[in-house]
């Protein structure tokens, strides 16, 4: 029997970007953004609040955008400061590159493993989903999953009893799959 784990975003993510009034080096997102609309063009920024000095840093979503070209669900969303569209936003490679940041989901994210009842079984099939492409490591995931240690996951590995068609000692943040014969 196939078990389905999520990862689940708990909270944003950290921004890892230099903060130029403290060089503190983590921002975080309070989902509000800033729209200005000049001569038919706009601007929209999504706002980011230094971890440590609470100055304010502004991330370009849209720039030099003419008003008509934008979709009215997304300048409806930008008013609103949705905090979904924050989520969204910090998830898109573009504007991270755009923005030069990066993000650290270490403390953002939970699993749901649906239940321990499954973890008593001699084969144990897991296909493990990510409800955002948060980078995480199998290694860690399976650990808590499991209720093992780091320790014991990488031996399982080492032994053959942890199986699956990804690598599981580096970071993923797409679906995988693993079987775990004890
Ligand atoms: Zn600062």
């Amino acid at each position: 029997m196939l078990n389905t784990w999520v990862v689940i975003p708990t909270c944003l993510p950290l921004v890892l970007r230099r903060c130029h009034t403290c060089a503190s080096e983590s921002f975080r997102a309070n989902g509000k953004f800033r729209v200005n609309a000049n001569h038919k063009l706009m601007d929209a920024w999504l706002l980011v609040l230094c971890t440590a000095c609470g100055d304010t840093a502004k991330l370009t979503v849209l720039e030099r955008m003419n008003v008509r070209s934008v979709r009215p669900a997304l300048l409806d969303r930008l008013h609103r400061n949705d905090p979904g569209l924050a989520a969204e936003l910090l998830q898109d490679p573009v504007v991270r590159r755009r923005n030069r940041i990066a993000l650290d989901w270490d403390d953002a994210w939970r699993l749901d493993t649906g239940g321990s009842d499954h973890l008593d079984r001699e084969v144990i099939d897991v296909s493990v989903r990510f409800a955002a492409r948060i980078p995480v490591r199998p290694v860690r995931l399976i650990a808590e999953g499991c209720g093992l240690s780091r320790a014991e996951v990488e031996r399982l590995i080492a032994e053959g009893k942890l199986v699956s068609a990804v690598r599981l000692g580096g970071k993923l943040s797409g679906a995988f799959t693993f079987t775990l014969k004890r």
